[in-house]
């Protein structure tokens, strides 16, 4: 039975900014065609954010520059969020690391978990969540639900 990281929300656990669950019967269905155990995270939460928590967005950049500095990650009230942002993704990759996940499903489009896309202001960017940058860059696979 191999472990993989799973985004709480799609797991439907009530983790996202708005106090909502994401649940996604596909991703149930991947988990137990595949027999793996989920091991369900939410860097919002690791980060000691509260739920509901502002919508939040990026300003300037993506995952990837949040983690080399330049990059903005903002809240609805303007507000530069990216150090709980960063906790969030050092305490994801430990809870990988610590049960062995060598493979991430994340929610696209969310500024921790988005896999390929996310939100800078309105609008969809190619880019990544800081949560799944910084496990790409630690070697663990990241994909996302709508890959399935
Ligand atoms: Fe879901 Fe990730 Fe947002 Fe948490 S941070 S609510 S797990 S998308």
């Amino acid at each position: 039975m191999r472990p993989i990281l799973v985004s709480a929300c799609l797991l439907g656990l009530s983790t996202r900014y708005d106090g909502a669950a994401k649940r996604s019967e596909a991703v149930f269905e991947f988990l137990r065609d595949r027999g793996l155990v989920p091991v369900p995270v939410c860097p919002e939460q690791l980060a000691g954010l509260p739920t509901p928590r502002p919508r939040t967005f990026f300003a300037l950049g993506s995952g990837a520059e949040v983690l080399d500095g330049p990059g903005q990650v903002v809240n609805e009230q303007g507000t530069v969020v990216n150090g709980p942002f960063l906790k969030g993704a050092a305490e994801t990759l430990k809870v990988a690391r610590i049960a062995g996940c060598r493979e991430a499903l994340l929610k696209e489009r969310s500024p921790s978990c988005g896999a390929h896309q996310v939100y800078r202001g309105e609008e969809i960017v190619p880019g990544q969540g800081i949560a799944a940058a910084l496990l790409e860059r630690n070697g663990i696979r990241v994909f996302s639900e709508e890959e399935l």
